[in-house]
Order: C-alpha cells, then structure tokens, then sequence
C-alpha cells in the first residue's frame, strides 16, 4: 500500500516539467541519479543548505568533510539551475581583467583574487579525483585570435596572468592553433593547460553523491 503510495507520488511529482531539468544536451546524457524524497517531516541537523547546485553541494562537501551534519533542500531537481546548464568552461579568469580589478581593489586584494581564480578548477579537479565523478574532465583551454591586436592582446594577458602564478599558459602560432581547431580562421592563439572543460550537470550529479556518501541528505521538490 505504502509502496503504492509512494510510486504515484513520485509520478506526481515528475509531471511538472517547470520542476524538472531543462531539455538540454547535458540533461539528455546525465548520468543516472535518483529522484530523491520530499521533506515532510521536522529534521535535526547542524546545517540546512538552500539549493542542490555547485554553491550548495560545494559547501555541503566542505562542512560534512570538516564533520558537521548537513542537510541540503533543492526546490526542484539536483543541478537544476544554472550549474546543470551552463558552458562546462573552467577558465581561470574574472568578467573584468584582473589588472583592471586591480586598479578598483589595490595590489593586494588583486593578488589574493588571482590566487582565487585558480581555486575553482583545482577544487574540481580534486573533487573528481576524490570522489570518482564521471563528468568528462577535459584538461586545456584555448583563447583564439582572429587578428594580430588580438595576439597582441593575449600576449597583455598572459604576461598579467603569469605575474598572479598562472605557469600554465603557452602562445600558439598559426600552425599550432590549426592542430587544435579546426579551422584557418585563426591566426594564432593563448593555451591555459590549467583550463578545462567538464559535463555540468553530471558535476553537480557527482557532487551530490558524493555528499550522500558522506552521511549528508538531500532533498528534491522540497523548497
Ligand atoms: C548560460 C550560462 C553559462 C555559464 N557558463 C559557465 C561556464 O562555462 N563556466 C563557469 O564556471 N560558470 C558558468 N556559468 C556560471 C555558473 O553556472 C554559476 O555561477 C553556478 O552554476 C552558480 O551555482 P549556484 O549553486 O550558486 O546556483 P544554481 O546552480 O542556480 O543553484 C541554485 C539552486 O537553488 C535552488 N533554489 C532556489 N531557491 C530555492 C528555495 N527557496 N528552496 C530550495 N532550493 C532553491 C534552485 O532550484 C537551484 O537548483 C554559466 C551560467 C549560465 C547561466
């Protein structure tokens, strides 16, 4: 009877699509993942987390390592906002150019916002390690120039980039840029071998297991 109850539950609960993942490339090939329960009762926990997307299941990860109890309430489905539907890019950078932050923040507060910039991708790469996320880590990122004041502008940006630690960055001449995009568009290019580009929705997917196989409970349709 119980079991009964709960399979139309969760067939009601699936037929709103507004609550369920956007049609996408990466929702048609997510990894499988449970549709998790529906909070309906009064629970105990150390910390309650609002929302299942990187934000949320990063911190749920740092506080259950540090061995806090967490529980983390997700509106619609794990990854269902922008961290299951964006680009996948890893890119070690800001909106604004770092020397550009630099003048609005000083010297000081810019170098401790490039160190940051660099933090993201190695946080992944560790997470992916650690917990054994399947979500098609791609090591490498190229910034493509179609003139030569847009190779002149990448050159500004690696000498910048390198001043804030980045000895991952490598200019491309035209032959080499050719052996990695298809294309005679280019004259050249910036390879940042610290970039990278990962599956997004199977990211957040992984992350959420791995909470769960911390101890941490998450629920779905439970804003
Ligand atoms: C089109 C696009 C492309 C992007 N490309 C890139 C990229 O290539 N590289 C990159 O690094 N970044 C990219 N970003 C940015 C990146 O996706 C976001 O910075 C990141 O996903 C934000 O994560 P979040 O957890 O803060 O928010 P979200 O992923 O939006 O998660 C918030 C979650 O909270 C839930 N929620 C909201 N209200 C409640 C409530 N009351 N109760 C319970 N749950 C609630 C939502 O349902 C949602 O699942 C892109 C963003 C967009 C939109």
């Amino acid at each position: 009877m119980q079991q009964q109850a709960g399979s139309m539950e969760s067939k009601q609960r699936t037929q709103n699509p507004q609550l369920e993942h956007a049609s996408s490339y990466y929702a048609a090939s997510a990894n499988p993942s449970p549709l998790r329960e529906t909070l309906k009762e009064d629970v105990t926990t150390d910390v309650c987390i609002i929302g299942a997307g990187y934000t949320g299941l990063s911190s749920a990860l740092h506080l259950l390592e540090a061995g806090f109890n967490v529980v983390v309430l997700e509106a619609a489905r794990v990854g269902w906002g922008a961290s299951g539907r964006n680009g996948g890019q890893i890119v070690n950078s800001y909106s604004r150019d770092i020397d550009v932050i630099e003048k609005t923040v000083g010297k000081e507060k810019a170098r401790l916002f490039g160190e940051m910039a660099f933090e993201g991708g190695k946080i992944i790469r560790e997470r992916v390690e650690k917990y054994n996320i399947e979500c098609d880590l791609k090591n490498g990122g190229v910034f493509a120039a179609l003139n030569a004041k847009q190779m002149h502008e990448l050159e500004h940006q690696k000498a910048l980039w390198e001043r804030h630690g980045n000895d991952q960055l490598e200019m491309l001449n035209q032959n080499d840029i050719r052996s990695m995009v298809d294309t005679e568009r280019y004259v050249g290019g910036l390879l940042d071998k610290s970039g990278g580009h990962i599956h997004p929705l199977n990211l957040a997917l992984g992350e959420a297991a791995a909470v769960e196989s911390l101890g941490g409970n998450i629920y779905e349709h439970s804003a």
